[in-house]
């Protein structure tokens, strides 16, 4: 029934995301996306609250009982990409691209929002549509300053979900407790003493102290922390030098920290100041470490979780609900659901017949559209449901 009211809905919501599609981007420069947003929203008649946080909107729609609010939230950014699918509705913006599939999660929440409005009159409680910007900015993130900015007031129970390659097409990934991975980020210099590369006795050789530093980070996760708990330190770009026979000044690498526990994330700085002072003093070098804490680890509500689960059973069947596996990827999700329950969902989008077999942030990633109308009936059912607990 849910369902075939999201699949009357489908033209509309192919539509937008074709639109959207075409016009990815990046975090915190949505103004575009906020525009199409806001004139497909202000078509319903609901209450519109934008801009919010820069490019974000809110919007409720409000049923007739005096009910609970449960909110729906879709991230709005796009990645720096240049799009490789040969599609009618390819990015017109040249080297940007919706390769983590927001514009999918932006057209599910839409086609529920459209399902949800027939039905006000019908619904106790009311629903409240979140729409955020900058959810790959990964540091400051945009759904911080939506809550900061009253997103989240008045609401009882939130609902977010992700499109996921990694799970076939049709399938929904639940998980209760943590699921998404705390995501800091480092800037660390090496700072030693230049000169000539065939006198290294007169130096301090920063690329040789770095070599020895990212070699010891990496027994951070294997000789420190229980080898059960899921721990990732990558050095992910690293220069320093500018000839053969020179040796530098200082070399600067840039990296990311991911943990699953917050408690363990709460001494990762200290142990990598410890390991990074030792070192570099042991040879004469000296450091600077600027340690960004960005997003926290992202815990799905289980209650919330356990009713979501039990009602995409009866929506999908069971065999097409799925226990999802952990994940060291970041989600500013996260803050939401400090705030307030909920939990957060995957919906597989994996088809190797039809060819959508790339994973999020590449070039190739896309999805068979038919599976939107599924996303947003997800929505609308976990709204039903919520709005009686
Ligand atoms: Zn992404
Ligand atoms: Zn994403």
């Amino acid at each position: 029934m849910i369902l075939e009211q999201a699949r009357s809905k489908q033209k509309e919501i192919v539509e937008l995301r074709r639109l959207l599609h075409q016009y990815p981007e990046v975090a915190h420069r949505e103004f575009k996306t906020h525009r199409i947003l806001l004139e497909h929203l202000e078509r319903l008649g609901i209450e519109i609250r934008a801009p919010v946080a820069g490019t974000g909107i809110v919007a409720d729609i409000r049923g007739k009982g005096r009910g609970k609010t449960v909110a729906l939230r879709a991230d709005i950014d796009a990645l720096p990409i240049k799009e490789e699918n040969d599609v009618p509705y390819r990015s017109l913006n040249d080297g940007f691209m919706h390769a983590c599939g927001h514009d999918a999660h932006m057209s599910m929440v839409y086609g529920a929002a459209l399902v949800l409005n027939d039905m006000r009159d019908k619904l106790d409680g009311n629903v409240r549509l979140i729409f955020q910007p900058a959810e790959e900015e990964g540091t400051l993130g945009g759904a911080k300053p939506m809550i900061e900015e009253g997103a989240l007031e008045g609401v009882d129970y939130i609902l977010g979900m992700h499109v996921w390659p990694e799970l076939p097409e049709g399938t929904v990934g639940y998980r209760s407790g943590p699921f998404f991975a705390a995501a800091d980020t480092f800037h660390l210099d090496i700072i030693g003493k230049g000169g000539h590369g065939a006198k290294p006795d007169m130096t301090v050789d920063p690329i040789v102290v770095s070599s020895k530093v990212i070699d010891a980070l990496q027994l951070i996760s294997s000789r420190e922390i229980d080898p059960l708990e899921p721990v990732v330190v990558t050095v992910g770009s690293i220069h320093g030098g500018t000839a053969h026979n020179i040796i530098p000044d200082r070399v600067e690498m840039k990296g990311t920290v991911r943990t699953m526990n917050p408690k363990t994330r709460d001494t990762m700085e200290a142990r990598m100041r410890r390991i990074i002072g030792g070192i570099t003093s042991a040879f004469n070098a000296s450091y600077s470490l600027n340690y960004i804490y960005g997003y926290p680890v992202l815990v799905n509500d289980r209650n919330v979780t356990e009713i979501m689960r039990s009602n995409l059973e009866n929506l999908v069947g069971k065999e097409r609900v799925v226990e999802a596996r952990q994940t060291m990827g970041g989600e500013d999700f996260a803050y939401y659901l400090q705030k307030v329950p909920g939990t957060f969902l995957l919906l597989g989008v994996y088809n190797e017949k039809l060819g959508y077999v790339n994973s999020v942030h590449t070039s190739r990633f896309n999805l068979n559209e038919d599976i939107l109308p599924l996303g947003s009936a997800i929505f609308v059912s976990g709204v039903m449901e919520l709005l009686k607990h």
